[in-house]
């Protein structure tokens, strides 16, 4: 029995046997071959390209059915890297000179890889996961090495190097109850895509690839980032015990699903989902959100070479819209830039990305782009309830240029006569202090303010988010954080305008307590967090954490202040199940 501690990236637990999924850094057979060879391994190398473009082509439909246009666009990726002439040539040459094509591939894969890896390029960098992707592919039809992820039958542990983008949209929740990843990170498309099909996942395990066999057992608990090979009958046991528990428990709170988030003294909070694809509508309902809090539209631009034209957005908004009506839809307008490159803007490098031209500051310099979306997100909002608002606001005169265009397109559209929501509120996102600070101002030119405490966090402490050396020191409970927010809440009280949270934070149970308290009764987060952070709300006093809060700001270490939110969740939970009496409140009688 072997434990292993990775990071968990999707919670659940999973037992079940280990399925090893070959991939590029097995033994590939490297032969010279005879020359009156050579024709017929050229011949097999053009069947395998065509076989691989087949089952892309397939995958991309697939994709575009169950996951949306966005993630079909990874694909398209993968047909442009197979189809190009130059990686084609060198193949060929390869095998001109004698080698067996699979060995070509590798080879060839192998320079690719190398030079996306030193050339000062963040998008080719970014490409190399679907490089590698295609050149497995590629390799497994050569060798006749057919995985096929929806063939498998019975329910299994994916093991592997690398889960690709394309083998994750292939995976079904009926075959496949969680996988282990040697590389990948927490944001990475593959664990986006765990959380989004509710697979329990562990990734960044390092050499497992070499100690995993098919068929071995293992325990996955997705939430730990914890790996056990070969578990002893007690820890099974133990572990199907903790399952059934996680199970009964998230069963339990399915029952909040049609409930409100009400505090027992009748204080009502709305709790938003965070969407990055227009098809998570039913992620969204199963889970019980009341309203969609972040429509994240970056994801329609990513991984392509063209732009989406206001048709495709407009119908990706509409979708969203309709599906989820009479909720009410916060669509973000364009994130780019930071962590998030468009190959069809050809964006330049930049030294500091996180403070260069991002989101906000490039739709002002790019109008053109702007209008498009802009364009989309009102005619979607003729379709059901839709707010829209602007990332990494940082100045006033950053809403003021931005209403300045949407006024524009308005007028347009009422000359088209398109219909659109003339009222459809229009938001700020504060994640910057400069507009935390100015929060006053701003608060009297929006109709409500959105904190993006992912962002917020890292421009207050200077930590930058993606960065794991620093990581320790990127803390939301920091008294300076958790003071601007104060300071925001009480700017949007005094305008009279609406003021929610959409940053990670807001999906931990144990701050929900916090952030009512501070006075925030919008929070967003992923649909999966929804239920346990409505039961701690139905749990809470209002008047309690508004106290709790106070005494909160007063403190002035991190580390005192989540000590005391971590005591005050335990204390909440057990008052809970030691069952005191619940006294009747306006909340029950709302639900
Ligand atoms: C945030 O910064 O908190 C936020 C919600 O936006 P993103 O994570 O997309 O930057
Ligand atoms: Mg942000």
């Amino acid at each position: 029995m072997t434990k292993f501690q990775g990071i968990g990236v999707s919670p659940g637990i999973a037992i079940g046997p280990v399925y090893r999924l070959p991939d590029l850094h097995q033994k590939i057979p490297d032969h010279r071959l005879p020359p009156e060879e050579v024709e017929a391994e050229l011949q097999r190398l053009d069947r395998a390209l065509e076989e691989t473009e087949r089952e892309l082509e397939k995958i991309r439909v697939q994709a575009a059915k169950n996951l949306g246009s966005a993630a079909a666009e990874i694909f398209n990726v993968h047909l442009l890297l197979l189809k190009d002439r130059g990686l084609k040539a060198r193949l060929v040459r390869q095998v001109k000179e004698g080698w067996n094509a699979a060995y070509a591939v590798t080879q060839v894969l192998h320079d690719y890889l190398d030079y996306f890896q030193r050339i000062d390029n963040s998008f080719l960098k970014d490409r190399r996961g679907d490089l590698e992707d295609v050149g497995k592919r590629l390799v497994r039809n050569l060798l006749g090495l057919k995985i096929q992820l929806s063939d498998i039958r019975e329910k299994v542990i994916l093991v592997g190097y690398n889960l690709s983008p394309s083998e994750t949209a292939s995976l079904s929740k009926k075959d496949v109850v969680a996988f282990v990843t040697e590389v990948g990170g927490p944001t990475s498309h593959t664990a986006i895509m765990a959380r989004s099909l509710e697979i329990p996942a562990v990734v960044g395990l390092k050499g497992i690839d070499q100690l995993f066999r098919s068929g071995a057992m293992m325990i996955v608990d997705g939430q730990a980032g914890v790996v056990i090979l070969d578990p002893d009958e007690r820890l099974v046991r133990e572990y199907t015990r903790m399952r059934s528990n996680l199970r009964e428990a998230s069963q339990a709170l399915e029952s909040l699903r049609g409930k409100t988030a009400t505090t027992r003294d009748g204080h009502r909070v709305c709790l938003g989902a965070n969407i990055e694809m227009p098809t998570e509508d039913v992620s969204v309902l199963s889970h019980g959100a009341d309203e969609i809090g972040l429509f994240r539209t970056e994801f329609l631009y990513l991984n392509r070479d063209d732009l989406p034209d206001e048709e495709e957005q407009f119908r990706a908004y509409r979708r969203v819209v309709e599906k989820l009506r009479p909720m009410s839809v916060t669509i973000r307008t364009l994130d780019l830039g930071g962590d998030k490159f468009s190959s069809a803007l050809g964006m330049p490098e930049e030294v500091n990305p996180f403070l260069g031209w991002r989101a906000i500051r490039f739709c002002l310099a790019r109008p053109d782009i702007f209008r498009v979306q802009l364009r989309a997100i009102l005619r979607a909002s003729a379709h059901g309830k839709v707010r829209m608002m602007y990332p990494l606001i940082s100045d006033l005169e950053e809403v003021k240029a931005a209403r300045a265009i949407l006024e524009e397109v308005k007028e347009g559209l009422r000359r088209e006569g398109r219909p659109f929501d003339e009222k459809m509120p229009v938001g700020a996102m504060i994640e910057v202090p400069s507009a935390a600070l100015a929060a006053g101002a701003i608060a009297r030119r929006v109709d409500f303010f959105s904190l993006g405490t992912n962002d917020l966090i890292q421009y207050s402490l200077a930590v930058d988010r993606v960065n794991e050396r620093t990581a320790h020191l990127y803390n939301p409970f920091h008294p300076s954080v958790l003071m601007l927010i104060d300071h925001v809440v009480k700017a949007a009280r005094a305008a009279g305008i609406g003021v929610g949270l959409c940053g990670e934070m807001a999906a931990d149970p144990a701050t929900a307590f916090l952030l009512i308290g501070l006075g925030l009764d919008h929070l967003s987060m992923a649909p999966l967090a929804i239920p346990q952070v409505k039961q701690v709300i139905r749990l809470t006093n209002y008047r309690e954490a508004r106290r709790f809060a106070r005494r909160i700001l007063a403190m002035e270490s991190a580390e005192q202040i989540a000590g005391e939110v971590r005591d005050n969740h335990e204390r909440l939970l057990a008052r809970e199940s030691k069952g005191r009496p619940k006294k009747k409140t306006r909340s029950d009688d709302q639900t």
